[in-house]
C-alpha cells in the first residue's frame, strides 16, 4: 500500500528530519513506528497525508507517486487516509456526533446519511449513547475514542495515528491500541506513532524503529 524510496526531508533551515528512507507497508499490515520525540515520526506521517513534501526520494501510495500531487490531487489522496491526533483536536461546541460527521459534511455528505456514518463509527469506538453529549463531558481516554471514530467515519483504508495514547495511561493506551487491532483485523492498513515501547512490547507486531531521522 505505502512504499518509500529513499525518502528524505529537511525543513527550511533545520537539520535534515528523515533521510534515505526505504521501507513496504503491505495492504492489511499493521505497523508500529517507534521512536523517541524528534526522531521524525509526525514528519513521516505529514509526508503520507501530504501536508509535508520530500526533498528527496518517492513515496508510492497504491503503486501511485504522491510525492508528486498537485495541491488539487491531495484531497483525494486524503480521502482514503484517516488520520487520529495525540491531541483529539475536537470542536468544543459541537456535540460527539457532530464532531465525527463534519469529515463527511465537508466531503458534502447528506446530513442524514453523514449522522447514520458518524453513529456507525461510535459504534465501532463504544460510544454511540454519548452521541448527543459535548465533548467536556468526556473523559480523556474516551475524547480519544471520538477522534478515532472520526478518523475512520469515511471508511479509509489507511490509517495513520500520531501518538495516539501520548495522554493516556497505560490501561487505557492498552484499550486504543486493542481498538486499532480490531480495525486491522477488518482488513484496514494502519501505521501508529509512538515513543511507548514499554506498551508496544505487550503488544508484538512489525516495527519501524526511527531514530535522528534514519531507519534502524
Ligand atoms: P517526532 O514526531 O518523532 O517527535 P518530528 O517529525 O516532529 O519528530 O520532528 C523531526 C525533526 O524535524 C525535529 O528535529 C523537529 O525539530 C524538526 N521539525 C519538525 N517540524 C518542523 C517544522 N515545521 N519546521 C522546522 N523543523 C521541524
Amino acid at each position: 500500500m505505502i512504499r518509500f524510496e529513499n525518502v528524505s526531508k529537511a525543513y527550511l533551515g533545520g537539520k535534515p528530519a528523515l533521510q534515505g528512507l526505504n521501507f513496504h507497508l503491505p495492504v492489511g499490515s499493521m505497523t508500529y513506528l517507534i521512536g523517541h520525540s524528534g526522531a521524525g515520526k509526525s514528519t513521516l506521517l505529514k509526508l503520507i497525508m501530504g501536508m509535508e513534501r520530500a526533498n528527496g526520494g518517492r513515496i508510492w501510495f497504491n503503486g501511485h507517486d504522491i510525492t508528486r500531487l498537485s495541491r488539487y490531487e491531495i484531497p483525494f489522496l486524503r480521502r482514503q487516509i484517516g488520520m487520529v491526533h495525540q491531541d483529539y483536536r475536537l470542536l468544543p461546541d459541537k456535540s460527539i456526533i457532530e464532531n465525527v460527521a463534519l469529515p463527511l459534511i465537508i466531503a458534502g455528505i447528506h446530513p442524514k446519511e453523514a449522522d447514520v456514518r458518524a453513529l456507525a463509527a461510535l459504534e465501532r469506538v463504544g460510544l454511540r449513547e454519548r452521541a448527543k453529549h459535548l465533548p467536556s463531558y468526556l473523559s480523556g481516554g474516551e475524547q480519544q475514542r471520538v477522534d478515532i471514530a472520526r478518523a475512520i467515519v469515511h471508511k479509509p483504508q489507511l490509517l495513520l495515528a500520531d501518538e495516539p495514547t501520548g495522554n493516556l495511561d497505560d490501561a487505557l493506551s492498552l484499550d486504543i491500541f486493542s481498538l486499532f487491532e480490531s480495525f486491522n483485523q477488518f482488513g484496514m492498513t494502519v501505521l501508529i506513532a509512538t515513543h511507548n515501547i514499554s506498551i508496544i512490547q505487550q503488544k508484538p507486531k512489525p516495527c519501524l524503529m526511527l531514530e535522528n531521522g534514519y531507519l534502524r
